[in-house]
Formats: C-alpha cells, structure tokens, sequence
C-alpha cells in the first residue's frame, strides 16, 4: 500500500494523508484529501503539506547504487589473476602461464580457474 506522509497544516501532526475518491453517481469526479488525524480537508493536491515530497525516490536510488558496488567489489575479487592457478609471479614480473604474457594482479579472464588454496607452510619454501 502507498502511504504519503504529511505534516498537516490544520493539527501540525505528522501523520498520513487520506485519500477518498469523490463520486458523483457511479462516476469518480475527483479525490478528497484529508488529514488521516483530524478530519482536516485539503483544497487540492497542491494545498497538501507532503513531507520530504522527493525523500522516498532519492533515498531508494542511493541504497541501491551502495548495494550494487558492494557486490561488485566481492564479486571481482574471486576472479583475479592473482587468485588464479596459472598466475606466477617472481619479482620482475607478474605472469600468466596459460596466455604466456605479463599480466597484472588485478586482471581478469575468461579462462580463469581458481588457484588451489594449501594448508602448511611447505609451498612458502
Ligand atoms: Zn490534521
């Protein structure tokens, strides 16, 4: 359900606005717009005192666009070169055993196979 929050002019309360459809017969002529607190009548869409009308959008837009980036970040990290069974790197280079170029630690490919983690200390020798 769609709930717009106000700030009533008539009672100053924080509350939300309440929307009638108006009929006139079977026909809809318009919507009355009330204070859901005190009853009070607003003349028109205009003359309803909405509260933080572009907050909900805005907010939704920054939540999402952080979330996106955190997935992205966690996401790259697995499919780098550097975690990756055919990167060799020596102190004067970094390099990719199945392309048989330089590459970098940041890299990413389409033939990337995740490097087998060892436990023990034995591969440090
Ligand atoms: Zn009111």
């Amino acid at each position: 359900m769609r709930t717009v929050e106000i700030i009533c002019t008539n009672c100053g309360a924080e509350t939300l606005l309440r929307r009638d459809a108006v009929y006139d017969g079977f026909v809809k002529t318009g919507e009355s717009l009330s204070c859901s607190s005190c009853g009070h009548r607003f003349a028109s869409e205009d003359d309803v005192p909405f509260k933080a009308r572009n907050t909900g959008p805005r907010v939704f837009t920054e939540a999402d666009r952080s979330a996106r980036v955190d997935l992205f970040d966690t996401g790259e990290a697995d499919w780098l070169c550097r975690h990756c069974a055919h990167y060799i790197v020596n102190p004067f280079t970094q390099f990719c055993a199945l392309h048989r170029r330089e590459v970098q630690a940041t890299d990413t490919c389409d033939r990337f196979e995740k490097a087998v983690q060892r436990s023990g200390s034995d591969e440090l020798l």
